[in-house]
């Protein structure tokens, strides 16, 4: 199973943030992530192995939702920026409705994600 993360400008520093914060967990649950490719690139720079998709106005979004949809992730960790405007608006809705009719875990904000990765990342 993979854990898809996704961060929109604003919000990319809180994405690398909070994955610091799961280092170890991470590396001991033995999961793999998937990113949009910007977010991707800045986990990558953090230290992570990731599997880098398209940008996400590009497609990534949409990558993302295909693999919710084939039952591939664990859970989507999304932090959106409420406070900016996105051309890919659709493909962000798409991908949390597709997210609820497979009943995938989906967080978009570092508090929700912080109870996630808690409870998938327990021993
Ligand atoms: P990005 O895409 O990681 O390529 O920036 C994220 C998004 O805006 O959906």
């Amino acid at each position: 199973m993979k854990i898809a993360l996704i961060a929109h400008d604003g919000k990319k520093a809180d994405m690398v943030h909070f994955l610091s914060g799961f280092r170890e967990r991470l590396q001991k649950a033995d999961v793999d992530l998937v990113a949009t490719g910007t977010t991707g690139s800045h986990i990558e720079k953090a230290g992570f192995e990731v599997e880098k998709l398209l940008s996400g106005p590009y497609g990534g979004d949409a990558q993302i939702a295909a693999l919710a949809a084939q039952k591939e992730l664990a859970m989507v960790v999304f932090f959106r920026d409420p406070l900016d405007k996105h051309p890919h608006e659709p493909d962000v809705q798409m991908l949390m409705r597709i997210c609820d009719v497979h009943n995938i875990p989906l967080a978009t904000n570092p508090a929700s994600a912080d109870l996630m990765f808690k409870a998938f990342t327990q021993t």
